[in-house]
């Protein structure tokens, strides 16, 4: 059995394997601009994107624009979000960030952290979500699955998904952030679920740890 590799060696081969297997990822939420995309990356706290992407039609039919959306009740909004969970703190957020766009942007979601992080609703990960998706602005947002599989990878011991970021950006090229970040998504969602794994099942664990024998603990985020 040949022996563990290295940790320069785990980040190169997880690199490549991941660029092998999901060459082009595409952009999980359905979205037509960073204002739909900012909408929905805010409905996908705690929801899956299949889910948001059966809702925003209808919300994106009634109002697509924060001028449209400042001009719908949080009642309206709310009956059309309902199935993402967490639907009256949602709502709220959705017309309060797009009266903020309207009166200090312009109407235009702003191309910077600080500015996307004080709109409401928006923490880190949805502004790096944004910042990456809608403006190529190289981001690494780390969700819990990427801060469980960053763990089980052996790339970071990061004790919450701030520390798994800073990790990840030290270990992997700046130019590789964006797509990074849907690729461990993909391969999460293809391989690596949250339980029923021990870490020494699929290939990248597996030729990683090929001498591994107990399962991979993982810090809570
Ligand atoms: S072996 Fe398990 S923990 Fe490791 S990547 Fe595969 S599914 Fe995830």
């Amino acid at each position: 059995m040949s022996a563990n590799m290295l940790k320069q060696e785990r980040v190169a081969f997880i690199d490549k394997r991941l660029q092998e297997l999901y060459p082009n990822p595409p952009v999980p939420l359905d979205h037509s601009d960073p204002y739909t995309l900012l909408v929905a990356v805010l409905l996908s706290a705690q929801c899956t994107d299949e889910r948001v992407n059966l809702v925003t039609p209808a919300l994106f039919a009634l109002a697509d624009n924060p001028f449209d959306m400042a001009k719908e009740s949080v009642e309206t909004i709310r009956e059309i979000i309902k199935p993402c969970g967490l639907s009256p703190q949602k709502s709220k957020a959705i017309r309060g960030l797009s009266e903020i766009l309207i009166n200090e942007h312009g109407g235009e979601v702003p191309q910077d952290f600080e500015s996307l992080e004080r709109l409401p609703g928006v923490g880190h990960k949805t502004a790096s979500v944004v910042m990456a998706q809608s403006f190529g602005v190289p981001s690494f947002p780390v969700d819990t699955h990427i801060h469980r599989l960053a763990q089980r990878w052996g790339l970071t011991r990061g004790r919450n998904v701030s520390e798994t970021e800073r990790d990840l950006k030290r270990v992997f090229k700046k130019s590789r952030w964006n797509d990074l970040h849907l690729q461990i998504i993909f391969y999460g969602r293809e391989f690596c679920s949250a339980r029923g794994c021990d870490g020494r099942v699929c290939e990248i664990c597996t030729t990683c740890y090929p001498t591994r024998k107990h399962p991979k603990r993982v810090n809570k985020p």
